[in-house]
């Protein structure tokens, strides 16, 4: 028999539909590749107790005719997304012990659908990372290449997907966290418009950036996580919709010059990228490269931005709100003691990042510069929309690399956000859709590469378009 966890979304509830399994089956089958997969993957840091008593009552959906399309489907969650009862740690000791009093809205959500969750995926410590390895809890290993990083911050989540231990997988992305995983597993990531899916019970990196986005085998599977999370939610005062549907179809695509010439690019990714240009090209889409010369500007931006909110955000972690607390002799080495052993290495350095820039004689300096050119680029975002449907560029620079490899080097660990920070920086939509392998030098194993496609505001519409067609998904 067919091990179920091989279907995607769309096929799972068509066959649960249609009566040859249910989610229980499912869900045992998804489970027992979670277990296998996570003793040396390391991909959850939970898996769920009770995931079947979850398909169970998904079953009762399907005896009911209550079914839709997510019910029964196995899901795993970044674990910085809130569930009611729970615990959650965003990969950090400094939540040790916490358990979320509150749904995130997108779990809300998911659980009307009957969705199953099936564990907490593990991730950098506050998503902090393109690699996993700054999770208090140990790396995860990529499951088509385990001496390599999944990419991260949503590494678990990627993971998950890419060995069968879940159908789908909810990650966020602030910088691009979403994608940069969903290239190096080989499987699809969105990160949506910033405001179109609620960051409610979303533990915060960079609010302003932040996006709750889905990953998946299938760009059609990842529309459908999408579709159920999407939508203005009273708990979060950044999230709107569009007024009016625009149907129009995508025919126009643009290359920025600059993908070419930014530094560190290795050269399998640019020619697969080529490849993928050829192959839109033949699909019947006509490309033109497009000058967006303050691109290469984004990754300084958002490595001023991000720092200077996640520092703001993390300032309530100080031992007496929640989870981790080591007592000093006074009320400040409470704080001191707490703060310097419940964060990890990467999250100090960017609480002290932040609060420099953002400090009285520094502000100006460095923030207040970094949202000036925050907005030149969005502004050539828009003009670049007034030429192309949509921008293309690779995920990441590199294939994923090996463990350790820049661990050593934040630098280097942050170019690995280069080309998917833009569109965090924009506030605009980004898709990563896998684009042919580059041969590990080692192991000879295929090593996956991403292809982004970046759309205007709320036109997702436009990247699920692109994604099917290029991935020869039927549409
Ligand atoms: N890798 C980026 C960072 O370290 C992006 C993180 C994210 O998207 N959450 O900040």
């Amino acid at each position: 028999m067919t091990d179920l966890s091989l279907y995607t979304i769309r096929g799972a509830h068509q066959a649960m539909k249609a009566g040859d399994f249910t989610p229980l089956e499912l869900a045992e089958d998804v489970l027992r590749r979670a277990q296998e997969a996570n003793g040396h993957l390391n991909i959850f840091l939970e898996i769920f107790p009770d995931v079947l008593d979850q398909a169970r009552v998904a079953v009762e959906k399907f005896r009911r005719g209550e079914a839709t399309t997510l019910s029964g489907i196995p899901i795993a969650v970044k674990d910085n997304i809130l569930i009611e009862g729970r615990r959650a740690s965003a990969g950090s000791r400094i939540l040790d012990g916490f358990i979320s009093p509150y749904d995130a809205t997108v779990i809300g959500k998911l659980k009307r659908e009957g969705a199953v969750f099936v564990g907490r995926a593990n991730m950098d410590e506050f998503a902090m990372g393109s690699s996993t390895e700054h999770s208090a809890f140990g790396p995860v290993r990529n499951p088509l290449d385990p001496d390599r990083v999944p990419g991260g911050s949503s590494g678990g989540s990627a993971a998950a997907v890419a060995a069968r231990a879940a159908l789908g997988a909810l990650g966020s992305d602030t910088g691009g966290s979403v994608r940069q995983p969903a290239s190096f597993c080989g499987c699809v990531g969105l990160k949506p418009t910033y405001g179109a899916v609620s960051r409610y019970g979303l533990i915060a990196l960079a609010s302003s950036l932040d996006q709750i986005g889905p990953l998946g085998k299938t760009v059609d599977d990842v529309e459908i996580l999408f579709e159920s999370m999407r939508g203005v939610d009273s708990l979060d005062s950044t999230s709107f919709s569009p007024t009016a549907k625009k149907v129009s179809e995508p025919k126009v695509l643009g290359i920025p010059s600059e993908v070419r010439t930014m530094k560190g690019v290795h050269p399998d990714v640019l020619h697969s990228f080529d490849a993928a240009a050829k192959r839109l090209s033949s699909l019947g889409y006509s490309i033109r490269e497009i000058e967006m010369p303050s691109l290469p500007y984004s990754l300084a931006v958002y490595y001023i931005i991000m720092p200077a909110e996640a520092s703001s955000n993390l300032a309530r972690y100080d031992g007496v709100k929640y989870g981790f607390k080591k007592e000093g002799k006074i009320l400040l080495d409470d704080y001191l003691e707490t703060r310097g052993r419940g964060f990890g290495q990467e999250a100090r350095r960017r609480i002290m990042l932040g609060t420099y820039v953002l400090s009285a004689g520094y502000y100006e300096a460095f923030y207040g510069r970094a949202q000036s050119v925050q907005r030149v680029i969005a502004a050539e975002f828009e003009r670049a929309f007034g030429e192309v449907d949509a921008l293309l560029s690779p995920t990441a620079p590199t294939p994923p690399f090996a463990l350790g490899e820049k661990t050593a080097d934040p630098l280097a660990m942050y170019a690995a956000d280069m080309f998917t920070v833009p569109a965090n920086i924009a506030g605009v939509p980004a898709l990563s859709v896998p684009s042919g392998v580059s041969l590990s030098p080692e192991s000879g194993a295929k090593l996956p590469l991403g292809l982004q496609i970046m759309a205007p505001h709320h036109r997702e519409d436009i990247l699920f378009s692109i994604g099917k067609k290029f991935l020869g998904e039927q549409l």
